[in-house]
């Protein structure tokens, strides 16, 4: 038996991954728009109902599953909503309902967010992830697996051919 056959999905392993993930039968991200995800499995590179399912498959093998809210992007938070004067954003920003923007909080970290509705002097806006509260149904197929480098293991992270970080 060669070692390649013989490899399943195991943490620090480095997992190459085919996949569609669908939000109410819509599809929200997949990867037949970009090149296949690579993501180092036990190092919460990606949301713990994904790597939970991952778990002892082999290149080639499919499987689809649905991941709750608490494994995914976690439920919404009602207190991620906040009203914005309208003062305070810059006017090339279109202030309509479902734009995405990024906001600078006090200490300069970079926060999403996405325009639940725009009054006359306020605007408010959703910090939630989109898809958090949202039940998210994969399909999945493992295209490539292999050991991680030491570096690798040592960062956290997958390093892609060219892509070090
Ligand atoms: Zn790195």
């Amino acid at each position: 038996m060669s070692p390649e056959k013989s490899q399943v999905v195991a943490d620090d392993m480095v997992v190459t991954m085919e996949y569609t993930v669908k939000v109410d039968g819509e599809v929200v991200d997949s990867s037949e728009d970009h090149e296949p995800i690579e993501f180092l499995q036990g190092h919460n590179q990606v949301i713990s109902g994904l790597e939970k399912q991952l778990y002892g498959m082999a290149v080639g093998d499919t499987k689809s599953f649905v991941v709750a809210p608490r494994d995914g992007y976690g439920e919404r938070d009602p207190d991620a909503i906040a009203d914005v004067p309208r003062s305070e954003f810059p006017p090339e920003i279109p202030l309509e309902p479902g734009v995405e923007l990024q906001m600078e909080d006090e200490d300069g970290d970079v926060m999403n967010a996405v325009i639940v509705s725009a009054g006359e002097k306020t605007i408010r806006l959703d910090f939630n992830h989109p898809l958090a509260g949202k039940e998210l149904h994969f399909s999945v197929q493992v295209v490539g697996l292999r050991q991680a480098t030491a570096e690798e293991l040592e960062h956290g992270h997958a390093h892609s051919e060219g892509h070090h970080h």
